[in-house]
């Protein structure tokens, strides 16, 4: 742990990149998981799906709203705290994730590349107007303006990744010089795409995620089974 206390505070440009792990440690139950009441009738894949956005829309809104109500009832945990922290003291220059519950935002960290969107915006399908995230939950699911279904600023099967969200990830990958991977299997594109250049730019890649991952080998350390929050309060106290 003394030797990636070291490595972090030595660092000029460390990126942290966070997968689902970085959330579950809120409590937040991973939507997939089966016997999950009402969603037992639904494949939640298939209802994340832009086609279910337009032609199920009823579905669609149902489960939305319900995940929204879900993450909604959790909130960041000491590791996005911890994080944010690093960041305001110059030790960490920004953040790529997965997540899609916009903790690291909660938590007080500026610069986050959300890969896959955010539950904190969202906008009219059809217009694009900002849509109001409290009303949406209390049911408000139509735009005022052009009678278009609201929608989560997230990124739905079928849709590309936001552009400009992976070229700026892009670039903190190749400019960084210690890459941080916590929660994730990177088993995925582009997951696994980022480490991989920081890796090829020289960069010192660390991957902490409870089980191992494809990019293990290229790591120069890893770090299984431990709670990410915990790694990273014991590197806190080492600092
Ligand atoms: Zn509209």
């Amino acid at each position: 742990m003394k030797e990636l206390a070291n490595m972090l505070q030595s660092a000029k440009h460390t990126v942290i990149y966070t997968g689902a792990g970085m959330s579950t440690e809120s409590g937040l139950p991973d939507f997939r998981s089966e016997g999950r009441g009402l969603w037992k009738r639904f494949n939640p894949d298939e209802l994340a799906n832009v086609n279910a956005l337009i032609h199920n829309q009823d579905e669609f809104t149902e489960f939305y709203r319900h995940r929204l109500s879900e993450i909604t009832k959790y909130e960041p945990h000491k590791g996005h705290e911890l994080l944010a922290e690093w960041e305001s003291k110059g030790m960490v220059k920004s953040i790529i994730t997965q997540n899609v519950d916009g903790f690291h935002s909660d938590a007080g960290s500026q610069e986050v590349i959300e890969l896959h969107g955010t539950f904190r915006l969202f906008h009219c399908h059809h217009c694009l107007e900002p849509k109001d995230r409290d009303a949406y939950l209390q049911g408000d699911v139509f735009c005022s303006d052009c009678d278009g279904i609201t929608r989560p600023g997230i990124v739905l099967f079928g849709e590309s990744l936001p552009q400009e969200a992976f070229m700026q990830a892009e670039k903190e990958s190749t400019h960084a010089d210690l890459f941080i991977v916590l929660g994730s299997s990177l088993s995925v594109t582009p997951a696994n795409m980022f480490p991989i250049q920081a890796k090829e730019s020289n960069a010192k890649l660390v991957i902490i995620n409870r089980e191992p991952t494809q990019l293990d080998q290229y790591a120069d350390r890893v770090i299984h089974n431990r709670n990410i929050k915990e790694v990273l309060i014991e590197i806190n106290s080492l600092i």
